[in-house]
């Protein structure tokens, strides 16, 4: 019933694609990094998804691969990061996430963006915030807007409102906690405060999985703009709110359905983990 609503907001509410959207045309997936797909944590922490890339530690967000690697399976679709961290850390980062097939971020990625690609405001001064200073543009991965979607945690990080129509913003993100125990017990802006706050940041990256291969479904099923249908998932799960919906529940169990599917011996193993 859910879904049927949400095709029925989809098309009445998204622009319909004009040819050069045709499921054929080649579609752009680009992911900030830093509190998108990894977050900095402790030097002291260690664990099976922790890096270390020069010097610093960071725990690469759960769910990162499956996303990739769905993806990737598909004909069309080209991965890319674009991040203000340096060349050297971010490609370093990207060489430490591994993929099933042994591949890393950095083997698969169409382009990877850095500090020395952003672009510096007109008129801003050298005493202005970072982000008020410099912007991504994303022109710089492909002229094609309309077929691209970006993936980052900050808002109006990009050169100017009408390319912000192009980025789902993920929402707050938090610093890592293993469990909502610890937590609890720490102080903060970046500490979630409840459970739910906790396990839908955790999970953020399986439910937009969900979200991504719903979307994808409807644009080309319907003719829709890949990007704005994309986009309009920011608002279906909620995303500033960072509090789960029937929607961002359907989206998680979505990817559940499809292991099921595609792997009967998985669905043991991860269920738990996806209960929310
Ligand atoms: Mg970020």
């Amino acid at each position: 019933m859910i879904s049927l609503l949400f095709s029925l907001m989809a098309c009445s509410q998204l622009s319909r694609a004009p040819a050069a959207f045709s499921a054929k045309a080649t579609k752009h997936v680009v992911f900030d990094i830093d509190w998108t797909i990894t977050s900095e944590v402790d030097a002291s922490l260690k664990g099976k998804r922790i890096i270390e890339v020069e010097g610093k530690k960071y725990f690469v967000h759960d769910g990162l691969e499956d996303f990739i690697e769905n993806l990737l399976s598909k004909k069309n679709i080209k991965i890319s990061f674009f991040s203000g961290g340096s060349k050297s850390r971010n490609h370093d980062l990207l060489k430490k996430i591994k993929i099933e097939d042994g591949r890393s971020l950095e083997d698969v990625a169409y382009k990877i963006l850095n500090r020395d690609d952003l672009t510096i405001v007109e008129g801003s001064k050298p005493t202005d915030k970072f982000v008020q200073r410099y912007k991504k543009d994303l022109r710089k991965i492909s002229s094609d807007l309309d077929n691209l979607i970006m993936f980052d945690d900050a808002e109006h990080f990009v050169l100017s409102t009408a390319q912000e129509e192009h980025v789902l913003v993920t929402g707050k993100g938090f610093h890592h906690f293993d469990s909502f125990n610890d937590a609890k017990v720490a102080t903060g802006d970046y500490v979630p405060r409840t459970y739910a706050e906790w396990s839908f940041a955790r999970k953020k990256l399986y439910i937009l999985n969900g979200a991504f291969e719903n979307a994808l479904e409807n644009s080309e099923l319907n003719d829709l703009s890949f990007s704005e249908t994309i986009k309009a998932q920011e608002q279906y799960l909620n995303l500033a709110g960072g509090e789960w919906n029937d929607y961002s529940q359907k989206m998680l169990n979505k990817l559940v359905q499809n292991k099921t599917v595609e792997s009967a011996g998985c669905i043991g193993l991860m269920a738990p983990f996806l209960k929310i």
